[in-house]
């Protein structure tokens, strides 16, 4: 089964058959820094199975031991799509955000995980929602106060997620 990932612009596309050999989540710091989010999922294709559309721009980083990890992102809207790993020259990693598909594989493994965010462990308790939180109950402080009461865990009340709002 052919799945197509492509940025935000729809300018550089994968298109991967097949289905991956690996799906991982990774919370070291240049997958937060890449993504501007606090992990980064990726999915990893034999090279032979996938087919690159548009061009991209390269960013090449450091990876361990000397080795280079390569990556493509869109030259109009910056997304990031795919990625090469000295590691592993005979797979193409793609990252899982780029195929927006809910039932894609879900990661069988979770690496960097000392430098994951300490509530991403727990967010599933943290309040969930179909789609975005109703406005009014972000409005809702006493709501708000109940839920820190009764010590329900929601991702804020342990620690900010960022330094900026730590102050
Ligand atoms: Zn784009
Ligand atoms: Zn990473």
């Amino acid at each position: 089964m052919a799945r197509v990932a492509h940025c935000s612009c729809g300018l550089l596309r994968a298109e991967a058959d097949g289905e991956p050999v690996l799906v991982h989540v990774c919370n070291c710091i240049e997958c937060q820094r890449r993504t501007g989010s606090v992990l980064g999922v990726s999915s990893f294709f034999s090279k032979s199975e996938v087919h690159i559309q548009g061009t991209s721009k390269l960013y090449v980083r450091d990876g361990q031991e000397g080795r280079k990890v390569r990556l493509h992102f869109c030259p109009e809207c910056g997304t990031t799509v795919y990625g090469e790993a000295d590691a592993r020259p005979d797979l193409i990693g793609i990252f899982v955000g780029a195929f927006a598909d809910p039932n894609f594989p879900a990661p069988t493994r979770s690496i960097w995980e000392q430098s994951q965010h300490p509530w991403v462990a727990s967010i599933r308790r943290s309040g969930t929602f179909p789609k975005r939180r109703q406005p009014e109950w972000l409005d809702d402080s006493s709501r708000l106060a109940k839920r820190r009461a009764i010590k329900e865990p929601i991702y804020y009340s342990r620690r900010p997620p960022c330094g900026m709002l730590a102050a």
